[in-house]
């Protein structure tokens, strides 16, 4: 049955959970404060890149099943689901900044006051401090339900439910979707988080989502919370672990490939997360391994899984960095780097945490200069480096005049090149990859020298 939605927040996860929602027959509202980006999502302007996605924005916004608005109270009396769907970033100590989260939470509530008919409400929330009416559900009477899909520390749901009294129900749904695979993994999820406190509001998730058939896992809010932090945080340690066997295995001469591949055909382990790398970013990981450490130390728990995995992925980051440095002896004044990858991902144009900024920051302090592609990062490169690296058109277009390449993403188109291009593009014969996408023996048959991680000296 067709639900009237509000989300608040047009970030990915907004957005994909607006288009996905919409393919599912429900009509959705999309509030952004953004006024330019609700502009151009009004011009069927996708502002982000994600497979998919622009296909599913022009859908519905042609059915008429997708609006957009910057108004809060045109999204207040819209829907009667309200997700809130907005940026959690870190504060300068870790934890999760809740400013935007609350901010939404507050109009909600002070707008619902001012559209709701003149009764007495009951004490308890900041609603009842400032008005005394009853919030009201406007044509069908119905509580509104919150739904909380950012990301947010253990609690928070429960202050929200504070602040707004016993007239919402409040809801808790992370979210799990991945950049670059958004659309797939929202219409096809592995499962749905649902913390509640009440059969009703369980029971308007599971209408909600009905059309997924997918497991509905339902517990209490805080579990709900946890979860999302403790499956982050997991993936992440999955990765700071392969990363740290790949450093032994790169002074004792194994293999991480080969050690990746033994030990993921491991029913118990499984392949997933367990490639050796440059290290992992975007605006999830790194934040949520932080703000996990954060809630921990806060209640006096031992985070020390957690804090090894963030101490090796820093280390990480630095090596590719360290290789360059040591193949040039420690001077890389006035030598232009070719860099193949930009995003923290593939299929992705985002650069929150990249490894490719902590690469470019060291080489651009180093005196290299840098010349970049990626096939989708570009614009989000040019906000944060401006002039001061070379954005290319093409990857073959980034080795000219280069010395050295180096790949920090792994994109698909970057797995097959011609290595006799590359090794007569570069003044030194070099690839330096943070992704092992090639098969050493191949590289180096075409007389380039390769430096992977993990794989041998
Ligand atoms: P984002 O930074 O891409 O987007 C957040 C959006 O919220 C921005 O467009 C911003 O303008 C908007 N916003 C801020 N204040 C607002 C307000 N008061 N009203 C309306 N809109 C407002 O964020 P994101 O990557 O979509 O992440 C959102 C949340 O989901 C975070 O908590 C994040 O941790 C979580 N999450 C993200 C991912 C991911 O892959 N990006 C995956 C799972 C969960």
């Amino acid at each position: 049955m067709q639900k009237t939605v509000t989300i608040y927040g047009a970030g990915y996860v907004g957005l994909v959970t607006a288009v996905c929602l919409a393919e599912l027959g429900h009509r959705v509202l999309l509030i952004d404060t953004q006024v330019e980006k609700i502009a151009a999502l009004s011009q069927g302007i996708c502002p982000i890149f994600e497979p998919g996605l622009p296909e599913l924005l022009a859908r519905h916004s042609q059915s008429g099943l997708l609006t957009f608005s910057t108004d809060l109270s045109a999204g207040v009396a819209h829907g009667l689901f309200q997700f809130i769907a907005v940026g959690t970033p870190s504060n300068p100590d870790g934890s999760a900044n809740l400013e935007y989260v609350f901010d939404v939470a507050r109009g909600i509530v002070e707008q619902s006051i001012l559209m709701a008919p003149s009764e007495p409400r009951p004490q308890g929330s900041v609603a009842s401090d400032k008005h005394s009416k009853e919030v009201s559900r406007q044509s069908n009477k119905q509580i509104p339900i919150i739904v909380v899909k950012s990301t947010v520390p253990v609690g928070t749901s429960q202050e929200i439910k504070k602040l707004m009294g016993n007239n919402f129900n409040i809801i808790s749904n992370p979210e799990f979707l991945k950049q670059g695979a958004a659309i797939e993994d929202a219409m096809h999820p592995d499962r749905i988080i649902i913390g509640a406190e009440n059969e009703q509001a369980f029971q308007h998730m599971r209408d909600l989502y009905a059309d997924l058939h997918t497991q509905l896992i339902e517990m209490d809010l805080a579990s709900a919370e946890l979860t999302k932090y403790a499956s982050n945080a997991y993936l992440a340690t999955r990765i700071s672990f392969i990363n740290e066997m790949s450093q032994l295995a790169e002074h004792v001469g194994a293999d991480i490939d080969m050690i990746r591949r033994g030990m993921g055909s491991d029913k118990r382990i499984g392949p997933h997360f367990l490639m050796a790398g440059c290290g992992y970013g975007g605006s999830c990981f790194p934040k949520d391994v932080s703000a996990l450490i954060n809630m921990s130390e806060a209640v006096s728990c031992d985070a020390s899984i957690l804090q090894a995995a963030e101490k090796v992925n820093q280390h990480q980051k630095q090596i590719l960095f360290q290789k360059i440095s040591a193949y040039f002896s420690g001077d890389l004044k006035n030598k232009t780097i070719a860099l193949w990858g930009l995003a923290f991902k593939p299929n992705t144009d985002d650069m929150r945490e990249a490894p490719s900024r902590v690469l470019i920051d060291a080489l651009l302090k180093a005196g290299a200069s840098v010349q970049a592609y990626d096939p989708a990062a570009r614009v989000q490169a040019e906000k944060i480096y401006d002039k001061k690296i070379t954005y290319c058109e093409t990857a073959q277009a980034a080795l000219d005049q280069a010395d050295i390449l180096v790949i920090v993403t792994e994109w698909d188109e970057f797995k097959s090149p011609d290595f006799n291009v590359i090794r007569d593009a570069l003044r030194y014969p070099a690839i330096f990859d943070g992704r092992n996408l090639y098969d050493p023996a191949v590289v180096t048959a075409h007389g380039l020298k390769y430096f992977s991680i993990g794989r041998g000296t």
